[in-house]
């Protein structure tokens, strides 16, 4: 079966510990729709404690089961609550794909004092200042989870930098002089001089101690739920060393192929993904700004978009084992730091062209599927009332790819406003045509084989009441309403 993705969650997920639960409602529905694996967010205590939506780790061992950070839940729940969540999905064979925070650390527990350089944060090879001593929170002792499957002790020697001194005045960057490694960690891009600094208190991975931690870490944490697939936080800022270190290891010591996915958000840069996977020989695969990128700018551009050129430039293309796909995330989506979002009109098309094709691991987004309604305060100052509808027909091109794009496509992209493929189908399952229009209303001819001659095929998306029947050599005209998208599958 194809193997489909779901983000189960956004920036603005409901707290009061809710989500867990909701996931394990859902898993049969989620099952039926054909989804196979679904990224769960960041199940440890984070700074924030119950409004951390994750990107702010404290303890990577507390899943909802001490009283740190002022709750024992997190923001979706308690670890029993989470245990059974991932249960429920494994019941009806949806692997669990945990969301791994590695590049740092925030709210240490008591201060230590140390030697930095200070950095420009814009060039952070702009090295300010002669070594002096600064005094910050990189000491994490978890006194609450009392050395409870780990006693480690995380002090400023397992970090590269901070971007907390006390009582220094303005907005620096202080790279930690330790005993590990001199200056910043060796990055696939050269943005900002070098981007191993992030936000927080930020791992240093050339401290072994620090990987022997980890490696123990993603052990006990599998052992505990016993995830499918891991999704990789801000690996761009983290040794592709590291990782491929990390995921050797966690695969050698579970026995199992564990799926991995990285989030290394370059849009428009392909060339640095490549780059990147080179670095870690192939051992995870890459979330693909390139495309998203692209569909974001259709959406914007209307008919003025050449359709032909949807795919140009993006890893999916160049990489198409190793591309996950993306129509929108929890960093895209409106008023979020990467706020890139597919229009509404588009997004049929966008989620047609993810789901129905034969390269790429798709993954939709949980506003897609659930819709989603929240306020925040935008770039403008203004708080906004953001309302994000579930993509018309979302449900219907998910069962489409789960039953019918399967087999050879054939592509027909030779009309700026008109593209369409062909799925032939194959021994189990019947195919299916594809046409996408930005402009108006077509009727695009294509070949879906000879296999097909005589046969109706009807629009699975509902949209014409009409049947089309394939003549004696395989072809027919295969209709579209205009800045839409049509699938026809036999009847
Ligand atoms: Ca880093």
């Amino acid at each position: 079966m194809n193997g489909t993705m779901i983000q189960y969650f956004h920036w603005y997920t409901e707290g009061n510990g809710k989500l867990w639960e909701e996931v394990k409602n859902n898993a049969e529905y989620l099952a039926d729709l054909g989804i196979t694996m679904a990224w769960l967010p960041p199940a440890y205590k984070g700074n924030s404690g119950e409004n951390s939506v994750g990107y702010d780790p404290y303890d990577l061992f507390d899943l909802g089961e001490f009283d740190q950070k002022g709750s024992i839940s997190t923001k979706y729940g308690n670890k029993k609550q989470y245990t059974e969540a991932v249960e429920a999905l494994r019941k009806v064979n949806i692997g669990t794909i945990v969301d791994i925070v590695l590049n740092h650390k925030a709210g240490g527990d008591e201060k230590e004092k140390f030697n930095v350089y200070k950095v420009d944060p814009n060039n952070r090879l702009n090295f300010l200042s002669e070594p002096f001593e600064i005094e910050s929170y990189t000491k994490f002792t978890f006194p609450v989870r009392n050395k409870k499957y780990s006693d480690f002790i995380w002090d400023f020697t397992c970090f590269s930098g901070v971007d907390y001194a006390e009582g220094q005045e303005g907005n620096f960057i202080y790279q930690i002089i330790n005993d590990f490694g001199e200056g910043w960690e060796e990055m696939t891009s050269n943005e900002k001089g070098n981007y191993d600094f992030l936000m927080y208190n930020d791992i240093d991975h050339r401290n072994p101690y620090v990987r022997e931690e980890l490696n123990y870490w993603a052990k006990w944490y599998y052992d505990i739920i016993e995830y499918e697939g891991v999704r990789l936080d801000a690996v761009k800022h983290q040794s592709p060393d590291f990782y491929k270190e990390w995921l050797y290891t966690l695969r050698k010591n579970t026995g199992k192929n564990i799926f991995a996915v990285g989030e290394f958000w370059a849009p428009g840069e392909t060339e640095l993904l490549e780059k990147y996977v080179e670095d870690t020989e192939g051992a995870m695969s890459l979330f693909d700004a390139s495309l998203h990128k692209n569909l974001h700018i259709a959406s914007k551009s209307g008919d003025e978009y050449d359709l032909r050129t949807i795919f140009d430039n993006t890893f999916l293309k160049s990489n198409p084992t190793l591309a996950v796909t993306v129509v929108d995330n929890h960093d895209t989506q409106p008023l979020q730091a990467l706020e890139a979002p597919v229009e509404p009109w588009f997004k049929p098309i966008a989620y047609a062209l993810i789901l129905l094709r034969a390269d790429g691991f798709p993954c939709i987004f949980y506003p897609d599927l659930f819709g989603a309604h929240y306020k925040d305060y935008g770039k403008d100052g203004n708080e906004h009332d953001i309302f994000l509808e579930k993509v018309d027909k979302i449900e219907e091109l998910l069962k489409l790819r789960k039953n019918n794009a399967y087999g050879n496509q054939k592509d027909y992209f030779e009309d700026a406003n008109c593209i369409g493929w062909i799925r032939e189908g194959d021994g189990e399952h019947q195919g299916c045509a594809v046409v996408i229009s930005n402009k108006d209303t077509y009727e695009k001819p294509m070949e879906i084989g000879k296999q097909y001659s005589g046969q109706y095929f009807y629009d699975a998306l509902g949209r014409f009441e009409n049947k089309i029947q394939i003549d004696e050599n395989g072809w027919a005209n295969f209709p579209v309403p205009a800045g839409n998208v049509s699938v026809w599958i036999p009847e």
